[in-house]
């Protein structure tokens, strides 16, 4: 995703992440300001050996406040999500090098000078968290030209405190720590983005795995012919359910929905027609019922809902009603039209008592709808 895009997008993850980056940055500016306070101290304290004058300790302090308030505005505001390199570590870098220049300047020693040298060094050392080398290559360049014009123009305006061999020595050193700071500094980044990479893959990975394995555990719970819940599942939600109950002291009821007949469906229309009975009925079933409710594959042409939240009065009435849904049905197979009905057993769970015990009441229900004469809804109190 370009810088671009990152702006511009409303996505909570994408703002989140937003969020968490300046964040980061203003962190990073806070570690630049503590080196500034570092290298202001060493200023002081050529001023206090009475290296330098009050005024170039004052430019120093003034320039670097003024800096740093750039930058912490630009951040403050998110104006630096306009940039190609929100961060801003290579200008942050690049303008670091110019106040202990500054300083430089007015000292009259050369071993002084080196010493703002070396410490003019660490701020490129933030370099590492963000610079690929050609910006390492850039900012060794830019401190090479800007320590050369220094020297230049100490060379003009006061060349009595110039010592050139030292000079010389130091500038060549510059260039060889420069040269090999891009070196390690594109080294480590190559590194850093490659973890990078590595992490996002990992990252990527995980979610895939998760959403596979979700995959998995809905397919090990669904009936491959009609996709509604299979017998494992039922009764994970029967004990569920069970445990619920327990806590909550509510009823609940089951239901055990058998095609009449079904046997004949498959004599005499064939194994697929009796097929396609099975998943229209299904589909009717889990079409009329509430989201609380639960309802699976028993048997071959059995059904079990699960009824939570209801009474064995609410269940019949339910049931009764989804018997009627499927006498209305009508099928076809090869022409011919046909209907099936239903026989339901229903019974309440009590308090206590085993899931196995409920869907046996109501399984006897069901034997008791059977020997009436088939479609019909029976309950364990008829
Ligand atoms: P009853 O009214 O007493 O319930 O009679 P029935 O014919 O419905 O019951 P029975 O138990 O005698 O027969 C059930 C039939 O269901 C037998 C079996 O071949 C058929 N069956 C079971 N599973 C499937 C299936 O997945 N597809 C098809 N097409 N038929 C199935
Ligand atoms: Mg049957
Ligand atoms: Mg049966």
């Amino acid at each position: 995703m370009t810088q671009e895009e990152t702006v511009l997008s409303d996505e909570p993850s994408v703002i989140a992440q937003t969020v968490a980056d300046q964040k980061l940055r203003m962190q990073r500016l806070s570690m630049s300001c503590r080196s500034y306070v570092f290298t202001f101290s060493l200023v002081s304290f050529c001023w206090f050996q009475g290296m330098i004058a009050g005024p170039i300790v004052f430019h120093y302090a003034l320039a670097v406040i003024l800096l740093n308030l750039v930058f912490f505005a630009l951040i403050k505001t998110d104006y630096n999500l306009r940039y190609s390199d929100p961060s801003m570590t290579f200008a942050q870098i690049v303008v670091s090098i110019v106040p202990p220049m500054y300083v430089m300047y007015f000292l009259d020693s050369g071993q002084a000078r080196s010493v703002f040298l070396y410490l003019g060094i660490v701020p490129v050392l933030y370099g590492i968290l963000a610079l690929n080398t050609r910006q390492f290559i850039k900012v060794a360049i830019w401190y090479v030209i800007v320590f050369s014009a220094m020297l230049g123009m100490l060379a003009l305006n006061r060349s009595s405190v110039l010592d050139i061999s030292l000079e010389l020595i130091q500038l060549v050193a510059l260039i060889l720590v420069m040269t090999q700071m891009a070196w390690i500094g594109g080294y480590i980044n190559k590194l850093r983005l490659k973890l990078r990479k590595q992490n996002h893959e990992l990252k990527s990975t995980t979610e895939k795995l998760g959403v596979a394995l979700e995959q998995i555990g809905e397919l090990a719970r669904r009936d491959e012919l009609t996709g509604l819940y299979n017998r494992r599942h039922l009764f994970e939600v029967l004990d569920q359910e069970c445990n619920r109950v327990s806590r909550k002291h509510e009823p609940f009821s089951v239901c055990i929905a058998d095609i009449d007949f079904f046997k004949q469906v498959n004599d005499t229309h064939g194994h697929q027609a009796g097929d396609q009975v099975l998943r229209k009925v299904a589909k009717e079933l889990n079409d009329s019922l509430r989201n609380i409710d639960c309802i699976g594959r028993y048997g071959g042409e059995e059904f079990l809902l699960i009824l939570p939240q209801t009474s064995l009065d609410g269940a019949v009435i339910k049931a009764d009603r989804i018997r009627q849904q499927v006498e209305n049905l009508t099928f076809t197979s090869a022409g011919e039209i046909f209907k099936v009905t239903l026989s339901i057993g229903i019974a309440e769970h009590k308090l206590g008592e085993r899931t196995d015990d409920t869907i046996l009441r109501a399984d006897q229900a069901l034997y008791r709808a059977k020997d009436s004469g088939r479609n019909k809804t029976v309950s364990e109190d008829d």
